[in-house]
C-alpha cells in the first residue's frame, strides 16, 4: 500500500467518533474477520463503532470476539462509513439505503467497482484482512489477541486453509505475527473450516445426489426445499462449492442455490489457468478468477441452463 493511501486512510480516522462498518450478504470469515477485527481496532483507539452485517454472523463464526454486539441494520448518524471484503455497492443488501456513499472501502476484489469516497483495493492480498492489518502495523494501530483472532479468520477462510494458489510468504508471515499476538490457529481453523453442524452435512447431502459431470464442468443445486428438508438456517450453499472443487476430474464447479427473492446464488470455483471471475461479471457478480459468485434473477432452473452455458463457453475458450 503506498503512503498516500495511508495517509488518506490516516486522515478520514482523525476526523471520525462514530464509525459504521458494514460487509457483504451471505458473509464469509473474510467479511466477519473484517467487520470484527477493524472494528475492535478502532474501539481500542477510543472510537464508538457501530458493526452492521445484513445477514449477521453465521453461526460458524460465533466463537469469535464482538460476533454478538453485530447488528443487522444501521441506525443513528455516522462521521464515518466503512465498507469491507465487498466489490460493488449492491451486494452489501439494504443496510445503506439512507447513507449515500460509502467514505471508504476497503477490498482485494479484480472486479471491485470503485464505488466509495476512498478506495484502498489491493488485489495482490489474499484476504481483505491483510489490507487491514497493514494498516495497522503502518500506522501502529492497536492490536491484540482478540483482534488477531478476527483477522487470523478472514485469511484462513479465505485461503482455505493456506492453500489457494494465492496463498503467499507474505500471508504466512502475517499469520505468524497473529498467532504471536496470541489467536490460536488450530483452534480458530477448527472452527471455522471442519467443524460442520449436522445439518450442513444433511444440505451437503442433499445436494451431491443431485452431482452432474460433463466434460471436466460439475455442478449441483440447493433447491429451497432442500435447505428445508436439511433445517439448514442459512441461504448459502454451506461450503458446498469447495467440496465440488475437489473433485479430480474438474477444471471448473458450480454450485446454484435457490433464494427466496425469485434469485438464485451462483458460486464458480476454478483451477488455476481459468478465469471464473469474467463470466460472474456477465451476469452482475464479481470476485477472483479462481473464485467467483453472483446473485441471478430468475428460476433455479433456467438460471442453471443459462450459467452453465455461458460457463462452458468460457471453458471451451480458454483450452
Ligand atoms: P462465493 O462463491 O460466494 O464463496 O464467492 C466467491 C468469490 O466471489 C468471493 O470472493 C466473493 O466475494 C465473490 N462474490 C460472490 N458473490 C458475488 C457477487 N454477487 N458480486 C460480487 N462478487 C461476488
Ligand atoms: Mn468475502
Ligand atoms: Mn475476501
Amino acid at each position: 500500500m503506498n503512503n498516500v493511501d495511508i495517509q488518506a486512510f490516516e486522515n478520514l480516522l482523525e476526523r471520525a467518533d462514530r464509525i459504521l462498518i458494514i460487509s457483504h450478504v451471505r458473509p464469509d470469515g473474510d467479511a466477519v474477520g473484517s467487520l470484527l477485527g477493524l472494528g475492535l481496532i478502532l474501539e481500542e483507539m477510543g472510537k464508538e463503532v457501530n458493526l452492521v452485517l445484513e445477514d449477521g454472523v453465521p453461526k460458524v463464526f460465533h466463537h469469535l470476539p464482538a460476533y454478538d454486539r453485530v447488528y443487522r441494520e444501521a441506525a443513528g448518524v455516522y462521521d464515518l462509513v466503512i465498507v469491507v471484503d465487498c466489490s460493488d455497492i449492491d451486494r452489501i443488501g439494504d443496510v445503506l439505503d439512507e447513507y449515500g456513499e460509502p467514505d471508504l472501502n476497503i477490498d482485494h476484489h479484480p472486479t471491485n467497482t470503485q464505488f466509495a469516497g476512498l478506495n484502498l483495493v489491493r488485489e495482490d492480498a489474499v484476504a481483505t484482512v491483510e489490507i487491514i492489518y497493514d494498516l495497522a502495523v503502518a500506522l501502529s494501530l492497536p492490536l491484540n489477541q482478540e483482534i488477531a483472532e478476527a483477522l487470523l479468520t478472514g485469511l484462513l477462510t479465505d485461503s482455505l486453509g493456506f492453500r489457494t494458489s494465492n496463498t503467499s510468504p507474505k500471508a504466512l508471515r502475517i499469520a505468524a505475527d497473529l498467532q504471536e499476538l496470541g489467536a490460536d490457529l488450530p483452534h480458530l481453523y477448527r472452527k471455522a473450516m471442519i467443524e460442520k453442524s449436522l445439518e450442513a452435512v444433511k444440505y451437503w447431502g442433499l445436494g451431491l445426489s443431485k452431482i452432474k459431470l460433463e466434460d471436466r464442468l460439475v455442478w449441483t443445486s440447493l433447491s429451497l426445499e432442500d435447505r428445508k428438508n436439511a433445517h439448514y438456517p442459512g441461504r448459502d450453499d454451506a461450503d458446498l462449492i469447495n467440496l465440488l472443487a475437489s473433485i479430480k476430474e474438474t477444471d471448473i464447479s458450480l454450485v446454484f442455490v435457490e433464494q427466496k427473492n425469485g434469485t438464485v446464488k451462483v458460486s464458480w470455483r476454478a483451477r488455476p489457468g481459468f478465469d471464473v471471475s469474467k463470466t460472474a461479471l456477465e451476469f452482475g457478480g464479481g470476485g477472483h478468477k479462481p473464485a467467483a459468485g453472483a446473485e441471478i434473477k430468475g428460476n433455479l432452473e433456467r438460471v442453471q441452463e443459462e450459467v452453465l452455458k455461458a460457463t462452458r463457453h468460457a471453458l471451451d475458450g480458454s483450452k
